[in-house]
């Protein structure tokens, strides 16, 4: 058994709020780091993800910040780094769909969704990267999608800016070794969350006969690599992109 031990760590995850970010930050802060939560909108599910884990005896803090706005994550990362005195851990979790044919999607849901998914991990990464070279080591994880590797019709917004993610999690993980940061990429199939729950049951049940474990996966599932990635136990995996989509992709 791995024992992934962050007691001393300070890790940024964004899109805590809900889903697989909520889950992260949950076991992160299981692993013994100290958590900022980040969230867009949703204050008071950031806050009660806060509260569960201060009452299991960790030590975590909320933060509001749109991950899409360059000026708003310099003031967001250099807050947390004046709170805590350090960051050694970057999970680029948040992330939004806008869905729609091609013929039919507008300008404004593909720069929403690149805004986000793809460019907001830049914004946070920017930042943190300054504050971990000085510190000579650091963890970020960038959250991809299946759909970023197989493409996915309906969503060429969304598995373009995945796609980015991957782009930009090797020339960071490149960028970064020297100084013994790593950077990689998770990418997940469907997970239970919000954002497939407003799925048709057409669609879920097409997506798990195209699942060969059966099922969609639990934002767990993805939490636990993250607590993975962010240990020492990592420290030689530096620019992967790592399936967690039952099998869906291989
Ligand atoms: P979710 O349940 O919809 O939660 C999205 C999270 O992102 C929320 O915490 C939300 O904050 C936050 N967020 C959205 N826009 C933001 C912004 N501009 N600035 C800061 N935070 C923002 O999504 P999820 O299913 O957990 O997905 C998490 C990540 O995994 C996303 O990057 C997603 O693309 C990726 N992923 C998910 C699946 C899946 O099947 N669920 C599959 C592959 C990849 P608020 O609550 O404040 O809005």
């Amino acid at each position: 058994m791995v024992i992934c031990m962050l007691s001393g760590k300070v890790a940024v995850v964004t899109g805590a709020s809900r889903g697989i970010g909520r889950a992260i930050a949950v076991k992160l802060a299981e692993a013994g780091a100290t958590v900022v939560i980040n969230y867009n909108g949703s204050v008071e599910k950031a806050e009660a993800v806060c509260k569960e884990i201060v009452d299991n005896g960790g030590t975590a803090s909320t933060y509001q910040c749109n991950v899409s706005d360059f000026a708003a994550c310099e003031k967001f990362i250099q807050d947390v780094i004046a709170q805590y005195g350090r960051l050694d851990i970057l999970v680029n979790n948040a992330g939004i769909t806008k869905d729609g044919l091609l013929m039919k999607m507008s300008e404004e849901d593909f720069d929403r969704v690149v805004d986000t998914n793809l460019k907001g991990c830049f914004n946070c990464i920017r930042f943190v990267s300054r504050q971990m070279l000085k510190q000579k080591g650091g963890r970020i994880i960038n959250m991809s999608s299946v759909s970023g590797i197989m493409g996915n019709a309906g969503q060429a917004n969304y598995s373009a800016s995945k796609a980015g993610v991957i782009g930009l999690t090797k020339a960071c993980a490149r960028e970064l070794a020297s100084r013994h940061i790593t950077v990689n990429a998770i990418a997940p199939g469907f997970i239970d969350t919000d954002m497939t729950e407003v799925l048709s049951d057409n669609v879920k049940e097409e997506a798990i006969r195209q699942i060969p474990l059966g099922s969609f996966g639990k934002p767990e599932d993805i939490a636990n690599l993250s607590v993975f990635l962010a240990s020492e136990q990592a420290g030689y995996i530096t620019g992967q992109v790592i399936h967690v989509d039952g099998g869906m992709s291989m």
